[in-house]
Parts: C-alpha cells; structure tokens; sequence
C-alpha cells in the first residue's frame, strides 16, 4: 500500500502547479468542449452525403427489398440532422451555463436549500447531494425537447416508436426516482471516504466502485430492470431447446432464459447476458425474435456466448478500472486547488476550502478531451471483441467437435452463415446504415459495421474450410 501511495504522491507532486497556478481553466475546458463538438460535427459532415448513395454495396444489393434500402437511407439522414442540431444545441447550452457561472450557482442554491432542512455548512454530504441534483435538473429539462422530439417525431416518423406519451412520463419519473435512490446513498459514501481517508483515497475508493459494480450486477436485472419491461420466460419450442443445447455444449451456467418485451417502446432489436460467474442469464428481445427465424436468433446467441467464452465483459471491466484508476490517481492535485475554482466564478470563501464535489465535478470537466481519446480506444477493443466472437460462431462446430465428438456437432456447421444472414435481417429490419464513413464510424461505433463483420465471417469460414 506504501508502495502504491508514494507513486500517487509523485504524480500529485508533478501536478502540484494545479494547485498553486492561475490558470484559465474555464477558458480551458471552453476550448476543448467546442473542439470536440466540433470535431463530431464535422464528423456527421463527413458521413452525411453517403445517405444520399442511391444503391446499397454489391454484398449486401440481394438483401433489400424494394424500397427498403431508400428507407434506411432517409433514417440515415434525419437522425444525422437531428444529431447535428442536438450536438451544437447541448454544447450551446453547456457553454452558456459556463459562461454563467451556473456551478458557482448551483452550489450556493444548494447551500440555501439544505439549509430549509435544517442542515448549515458544516453538512457537506447533504449539501452535495442537493448540488448534484440542481445541476442534474439544471441539464436535464432544457434538453427533454430533445428526447421528446426524437422519440415522438424522428423514431414515429420511420415507424420504431411504441412508447406513448404516459410510458414516456413514466419512464423519465421512474429513472428519476432510481438515479435518486441510487445516488444519493452513492454519493454519500462516495464523499465519506474521502472524508474518512484523506488524501489516501485512492485504494478505499477502488475498492468501493468495485463492489458497486457487482451489486449493480446483481440489482440491475432483479430491481430495476423490471420497473422499465417486463421479463418472461423464453416459451417452450424450437428456439428454447437450440438455445439450451447450446449453452449445455458450452458449459455455460444458464439459470434463466428470458424473453424482454422491448417492443413495448421501440421495434430495434437485440439479445445480450449477465449475471455473476456460476449464474448466468440470457435475455432476447421479442422484436429479435419475430424478425429472424429460430436457427438465426441462435447464431447471434453462438456470437454471445463467444464474447462470455473469451471473458470479454470481464478484460473491459479491468480496462475500465483502469481507467477509474487513473482518473483518481490524477485527482488529488485538483481536490485542494483553490485557483481551480475560482476560474469556475466560486467566491473566494468557498474557493478557499474547495468541496470534495465540486473539486471533482470541475476536473471531471477538464478531463473531457482526454475522456474522448479514451474512449476511441475502448471503441476500438469492443470492436475487436465483436469479430473475436463472430470467429467464434464461425469455429464453434470444430470446438464443439473437438470435445463432446462429431455427432453434437452436428447442424452447427453454418453457423457463421445464419450469423450473416442474422446480421444482415437485423440491419434492414432496423434501417440501420450500410454505408459508413471510417472516421466516423471509428469515433462512433462500438461494433464494426455490416460490410466489414460480413467481410470478416467470409474470411473466418474460408480459413475453416482450408484446414478441413
Ligand atoms: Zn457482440
């Protein structure tokens, strides 16, 4: 432990200018936000004229049906408008309440509303919780419109949108309460070790967002997942019994099989796991299931089940404790950095003695570039991930054949291709868009797109016919 303070304590030492310097930070972190708005702006300019394309790449031309491609074309493009506007509207917006000193306000506010309960300056939690959610609301209501209008004009017009006004209402209350229920205790214990700590933090803290993560594990499908959809056992038939033989083949621990209604809200589709090592659930969309036939939808599930084979939740798990790690290795030289606030307009007073809080908040903020690097970089192993797992689908009868013998094997062998015709259903069930810019879709996307994961289950199978 002694060890692992006095590297934090270098770093701090390195970035001790932080807290003696004046510098502009407010002007700092303007710059780079507009940078990076202007970055993804130029970006969706970039990608914007292949949504005027008239015909689909020659791979994919036999998949759409008359029409349909025009129509993913139209989706393609508003969404991009609509992402153009919303993107400046938000920056705009963000700008402004800098500009404003809203954070400074923000922090008085909260100051005067705990101060009703009874609660002086002493009680730093409260008075922390009550910030955060000044600024939550303070972000969150001037960009409803935004939701609103992309759930009940944008998604309506191409046909997605299932959820009405009062789901809508309900689900914006619902995730009010559950960011509140879970936040606040959150952030309670969050800044009481702090408190509690001091400047050695760093471990303590680790520790915790650990634990918090894998009760979310836990908590997030039994508790909160159903307050949004309804879960319901997968029926007996075809699909269930492929879906079984697969996992028990893989010897993977499937507890429960589940069937989500997301078509309650929206007609996109999906299929995806969790649970803890020994227990593990699987859950498919109904809209997945009506798309695509029974030996598809298990193709996507052999392409699931290699991402939990290679434990690739778990290495971005480790990637993103990393991360966290790093961010509050960084952080101690900005938790008592009095020129840090007050180029973010705090009175000196408050300045003086930064809180916790604010102190992170403020540096949360002037991380942001380096956020948006590292997040092409997570982009970019989730990618990789994606065509670990095709491969994987595509390998799954010589693995199976390998270890339970020839006759289990059997019908697996086309699998990459009902993975590929899977693929491609769902991307024109979807509207999603076929021609993508590389730029773009590198900044963007978490999974590769259509054409390359086609591209690559052709390489993958062709690789397997030579060596059989
Ligand atoms: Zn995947």
């Amino acid at each position: 432990m002694d060890f692992l303070h006095n590297q934090l304590a270098i770093v701090q030492g390195r970035l001790s200018f932080v807290t003696t310097d004046h510098i502009d930070w407010k002007l700092y972190v303007q710059a780079f936000s507009w940078a990076v708005t202007l970055f993804e702006s130029y970006l969706l300019l970039r990608q914007y004229p292949l949504y005027s394309k008239t015909e689909p790449p020659a791979a994919l031309k036999k998949d759409f049906e008359p029409g349909a491609f025009e129509k993913s074309q139209a989706y393609g493009k508003d969404k991009a408008k609509f992402a153009f506007v919303s993107g400046l509207y938000k920056q705009t917006l963000d700008s402004l309440l800098l500009h404003f000193g809203f954070y400074a306000w923000a922090w008085t506010a909260a100051s005067s509303l705990v101060g009703k309960f009874g609660y002086g300056a002493d009680y730093q939690i409260p008075q922390s919780i009550a910030f955060v959610f000044v600024l939550f609301f303070g972000s969150t209501i001037p960009t409803l419109p935004l939701s609103v209008y992309s759930t009940f004009v944008l998604e309506e017009k191409h046909g997605f949108n299932k959820t009405t006004p009062a789901l809508f209402v309900g689900d914006l209350v619902k995730s009010w309460g559950v960011a509140f229920f879970l936040g606040a205790p959150f952030l309670a214990v969050f800044l009481k070790i702090f408190q509690w700590a001091g400047d050695r933090f760093v471990p303590w803290l680790m520790a915790f967002m650990i634990s918090f993560q894998l009760i979310m594990v836990v908590l997030y499908p039994t508790v909160i997942q159903p307050l949004f959809n309804k879960l319901s056992p997968l029926a007996d038939g075809d699909l269930r019994s492929r879906i079984e033989a697969l996992a028990s083949k893989l010897k993977f621990p499937l507890t429960h099989l589940y069937e989500i209604d997301g078509s309650k809200r929206s007609s996109h589709s999906n299929a995806y796991f969790f649970g803890l090592p020994w227990s593990k659930h699987i859950v498919i969309f109904d809209t997945l299931i009506q798309q695509s036939q029974p030996e598809e939808v298990e193709a996507v599930l052999a392409h699931e089940l290699g991402h939990w084979f290679f434990m690739h939740p778990t290495q971005m798990l480790l990637v993103s404790q990393l991360h966290i790690f790093t961010i509050l290795a960084l952080f101690p030289a900005f938790l008592h950095a009095p020129p840090v606030l007050l180029s973010f307009d705090f009175a000196p007073s408050i300045a003086k003695n930064p809180p916790t809080i604010v102190a992170f908040l403020l540096f949360q903020m002037i991380l942001t570039p380096v956020e948006a690097v590292v997040s092409i970089g997570m982009n970019a192993i989730s990618r990789k991930f994606e065509f670990e797992a095709d491969r994987f689908a595509v390998e799954l009868e010589g693995r199976v054949r390998e270890n339970l013998g020839a006759e289990k094997a059997e019908g697996m062998g086309d699998m990459g291709e009902r993975l590929g015709r899977a693929l491609v259903s769902l991307h024109v069930k979807n509207l999603s868009t076929v021609w993508v810019d590389w730029l773009y879709s590198a900044y963007h996307h978490s999974h590769p797109t259509l054409t390359e994961r086609l591209k690559g289950l052709e390489y993958y199978q062709a690789a397997k016919s030579k060596k059989e």
